[in-house]
């Protein structure tokens, strides 16, 4: 059995440093869906039931002018095929348009969207729920969970939210 999960967020918020986690385990059974040549695999999670396969969508970020029509469409079906995607943010940074452009594709999506506020290291624990109550405004996640990729804080909790999606 296995899923797909893609990892939404703007340059820097830690995307890389939360699969560099995840990498390391080879892909043991490969999908026919669609999305494993669409899409740049990056990383593998292998739990005794299943395994969850990370793709990257790029240019989901990005303003429709710079990327063309086509590219948004084709990173935008992307996302409807997966299990769960994960849409990251740094929790010591303010919410800004790269974000809202984000939301705005993610929102018309039927799959469950995980909040990941990652960074946690970086910010009081007090500052934590005006961030969570932002972001919740803006849309209705499936879980919210706060990390820190380099720290590793909540990640086995975060691969268990995952899985129990799948
Ligand atoms: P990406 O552009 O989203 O792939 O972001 P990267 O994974 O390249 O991370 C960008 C920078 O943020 C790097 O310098 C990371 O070391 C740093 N970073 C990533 N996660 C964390 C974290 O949880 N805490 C802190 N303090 N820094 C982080
Ligand atoms: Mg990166």
């Amino acid at each position: 059995k296995s899923g797909f999960v893609a990892i939404v967020g703007r340059p820097n918020v830690g995307k890389s440093t939360l699969l560099n986690r995840i990498v390391g385990q080879k892909i043991a059974i490969m999908s026919d869906k669609a999305q494993t040549t669409r899409n740049k695999i990056q990383g593998v999670y292998t739990t005794k039931d299943m395994q969850m396969i990370f793709i990257d969508t790029p240019g989901i970020h990005k303003p429709k002018h710079r990327l063309g029509d086509y590219m948004v469409n084709e990173a935008y079906g992307a996302l409807q095929e997966v299990e769960a995607v994960l849409f990251m943010i740094s929790a010591d940074e303010k919410r800004g348009k790269g974000d809202n452009l984000i939301i705005e594709r993610l929102q018309k999506l039927s799959v469950p969207v995980f909040l990941v506020i990652n960074k946690i290291d970086k910010i009081h624990p007090d500052n934590l729920l005006a961030v969570i109550e932002d972001y919740s405004k803006q849309m209705t996640f499936a879980e919210v969970v706060p990390v820190s990729a380099t720290q590793g804080n909540n990640f086995e909790t975060l691969m268990q939210l995952l899985e129990d999606q799948m």
